[in-house]
């Protein structure tokens, strides 16, 4: 009883409202509200510092340098000076000393407010970076603190013992808090004086305000097996270490919870719907499969694609739903494994489809498969928004009466008045997008009488291939296979770095490919400016081409074209009838030319990582030796330099998609735009915290195995948690 009403008692005092903390009126309530989405006293809490100076080390003034990292230095501003910078511009300067020496402070903006705020002969504690301009130091728009002994955080005690010996300075101070946090403000907070100091202040008067410990999220029993540290203390300490050490194990308590729960909701989604829903027992593989297996098959399986369709036929026949996705760089043959499955279907008197991102991709998936199956008695009929009227209406018909055995499409798939009379197994291609809900639609497509609590087999394709932690966070629903291997006698695609200004020896080699026979493409960044999309550098570049190679045809197709036009130039390119194309990432995903050996991509900066590997896929899918050409200016940022090395040094699409990861963090991942989920980490981090993720998703696994049912007394705090995580973050929603 006494234990709920503290419950009840915590609860309540971080769901106050901001407004109602020391140091918050109705006008910061509002910058808070604004510009973080801080509402509650709660809100703050979790405002974590995003970083922490260690504050132990002040320096004096003639230890400094230029190549210092931000440093503090103790003492007096000995005068101001006022530069005019133009109209309405000035520079003001202040001098500044600890008696060791004099460095200035500059102020490009602000300098008025600087000039009335700051008082000459009043000791201040100094932040900031130095640097060197006339041969003296300066820091320019550095933190100033007043120094006086009654402040919480300093005490300006023993400070002038020390300094005694050095005529006089004041170098030494002991620092009661030792990290100083740091907390992200935006402009307009800054314009109005909520800076990141102001918000530390916020922050301690909360953490002074809640008297009370924080409630547990997770069970004792779990947090000592794992040696976290308790949340109330957690909480705490993120916001004040006193060591770094402190810090640390605060910040993989935090980072734990925040990846656990993630994990805790997708398992337990995923045993929900296990335990809902049963699947289509296949256990026959009939004349459809060994026909084609037999007498069809051009070529051998690889060793990865035969190990994945073990994998596939264990699904399928244990009378569980699969849920399977399929992961193979581009070129690995993930189409025929596809086909294998929707075959076995058919053998168990089941229907199957195929989804792909686009009416191209559809188009091309009909024409392999219908020639795959050239001669065996399969019916595949193509569903993409442009198939209308009585030819619609006949596959539609075919579909209910299931002479439909196989049916290829687009999102049109998924409209309702498409019904099968036994759909069996449902293929994904490419489409990150599609997520459990979509998927969920698909199970809804049979007759209602055919099913009744079981639904199809997925298999989920991509060719992006996805980091084991990411995967496990974003499919963590699905289980994952992989084709690591190539079709025997690809060669390895040639990735070089050429520079803009290199062009013309560049177009030769294209020249001399082309007339071997081969086929080449362009492909040129869109330029994204406030919303509007331009095709500037598109349209140049088609027509320098022009210029360049008046002896061949070229194709252009960019994502602004009619749905007809694009498609005809694209078959122009794929019949061969151009030899150029030119092109925007519309054709990144899934094109099939074998003939196409060289791809150029032009201001190969602009694009992702994973990006610059899905173009590159369209290249080497013949038996021509293939070459890869990223070009750029002159100038490239440490990330581009580090990115266009990667791309040079490897094919393997699983390095790379590490190294995405690495370079530009979770947040920016193409996988999780694409995905349509944000992820609302607010300190963990997917890319660096791989340990974390697996630590999280075994302890996740472990619980959901034991309890099931989500009734357990033992875990009750967690579902509780889970709950209450339901109600207050909406992008968890697009988890389930
Ligand atoms: P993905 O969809 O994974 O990008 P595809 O299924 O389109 O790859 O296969 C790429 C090419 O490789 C196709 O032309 C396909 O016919 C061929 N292929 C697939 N599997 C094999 C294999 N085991 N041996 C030789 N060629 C193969
Ligand atoms: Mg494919």
């Amino acid at each position: 009883m006494y234990l709920c009403t503290i419950e009840i008692r915590k609860m309540d005092i971080l769901t106050q409202d901001i407004m109602y903390l020391t140091g918050v009126g109705p006008n910061r309530k509002k910058l808070l509200s604004n510009e973080l989405g801080i509402e509650t006293f709660g809100d703050l809490l979790e405002y974590y510092p995003y970083k922490y100076v260690d504050r132990s080390k002040v320096y004096r003034v003639d230890e400094l340098t230029g190549e210092m990292p931000f440093v503090q230095v103790v003492g007096r501003i000995l005068s101001f000076e006022t530069f005019d910078m133009g109209p309405m511009r000035e520079r003001v300067v202040a001098h500044f000393s600890d008696g060791t020496g004099i460095m200035d402070l500059v102020w490009f903006n602000g300098g008025k407010y600087a000039k009335q705020n700051y008082k000459i002969g009043q000791d201040y504690l100094v932040f900031g970076r130095p640097s060197v301009f006339n041969n003296r130091i300066q820091v320019q728009h550095p933190e100033l603190e007043a120094i006086d002994h009654s402040s919480l955080n300093f005490e300006h005690s023993a400070a002038q013992t020390s300094a005694d010996a050095n005529n006089g300075q004041w170098s030494m101070i002991n620092v009661q808090c030792k990290m100083r946090p740091y907390y992200n403000t935006t402009e307009k907070m800054k314009k109005f004086n909520l800076t990141s100091r102001a918000m530390e202040r916020l922050a301690r008067n909360l953490i002074e305000r809640l008297k009370e410990p924080m409630a547990e999220t997770i069970p004792d029993f779990i947090t000592a097996r794992l040696h976290l540290m308790n949340r109330d203390q957690a909480l705490r300490t993120i916001h004040f270490p006193q060591s770094a050490k402190e810090l640390e194990r605060a910040r993989v308590r935090l980072k734990f919870e925040e990846l656990f729960f993630v994990q805790l909701n997708i398992l337990r989604y995923a045993s929900d719907q296990r335990r809902k829903y049963r699947g289509y027992v296949f256990n026959r593989i009939g004349p459809v499969f060994n026909t084609f297996y037999y007498d069809h098959l051009p070529f051998n399986l690889t060793g990865a694609q035969k190990r994945v369709m073990h994998e596939i036929r264990h699904d399928v026949g244990s009378g569980r739903q699969m849920n399977r996705l399929l992961q193979g760089d581009v070129g690995s043959g993930k189409t025929l494994v596809a086909l294998m499955a929707m075959l076995i279907a058919l053998d168990n008197g089941f229907q199957a489809c195929m989804m792909a991102p686009t009416e191209i991709l559809a188009e091309q998936h009909l024409t392999t498969i219908r020639e795959l199956l050239q001669g065996m008695e399969v019916r595949v009929e193509l569903l993409t928004g442009i198939v209308k009227g009585k030819k619609r209406q006949e596959i539609l018909d075919g579909l209910l009466d299931g002479s439909v055995q196989i049916l290829v499409g687009t999102h049109a798939i998924i409209e309702d008045t498409v019904q099968f009379r036994q759909l069996g197994m449902v293929i994904v291609d490419e489409q990150h997008r599609f997520g459990v809900a979509q998927r969920a639609k698909l199970w809804s497509k049979s007759r209602p009488s055919a099913g009744g609590g079981t639904i199809p087999h997925v298999l989920v394709m991509t060719a992006t291939p996805i980091p084991r932690t990411l995967a496990m966070t974003l499919y963590g629903d699905l289980d994952v296979s992989i084709i690591d291997e190539l079709p025997p006698g690809r060669k390895p695609i040639q990735t070089t770095h050429v520079f803009e200004s290199r062009m013309t020896s560049l177009y030769d080699g294209i020249r001399r490919q082309i007339n071997q026979g081969r086929q080449v493409y362009f492909v040129f960044p869109l330029i994204e400016e406030s919303e509007k999309i331009d095709l500037k550098n598109l349209e140049q570049g088609f027509e320098t081409l022009c210029q360049v190679f008046p002896e061949f045809r070229l194709s252009k197709v960019h994502g602004r074209m009619k749905p007809r036009d694009k498609e005809e130039e694209m078959q122009r390119f794929v019949r061969g009838e151009t030899q150029i194309l030119v092109a925007t990432t519309v054709i990144e995903v899934g094109v099939n030319v074998p003939n196409a050996s060289v791809m150029v991509i032009m201001d190969a900066q602009r694009f992702g990582l994973s990006q610059l590997h899905q173009l590159r896929g369209r290249v080497g899918r013949g038996a021509d030796q293939s070459f890869c050409i990223l070009v750029t200016s002159y100038k490239l940022s440490e990330i581009t330099r580090k990115r266009i090395d990667i791309m040079c040094q490897t094919n393997d699409g699983f390095r790379i998609a590490e190294a995405d990861l690495k370079l530009r963090g979770p947040g920016d991942l193409e996988g999780t735009q694409q995905s349509g989920m944000a992820f609302d980490l607010k300190i963990a981090d997917i890319a660096r915290d791989g340990q974390l993720v697996q630590m999280a998703r075994d302890e996740a696994q472990r619980i959901v195995d034991e309890d099931a049912t989500c009734s357990s007394a033992k875990y009750e705090i967690l579902w509780n948690r889970l709950a209450q995580l339901h109600k207050t973050n909406i992008n968890w929603a697009a988890i389930s």
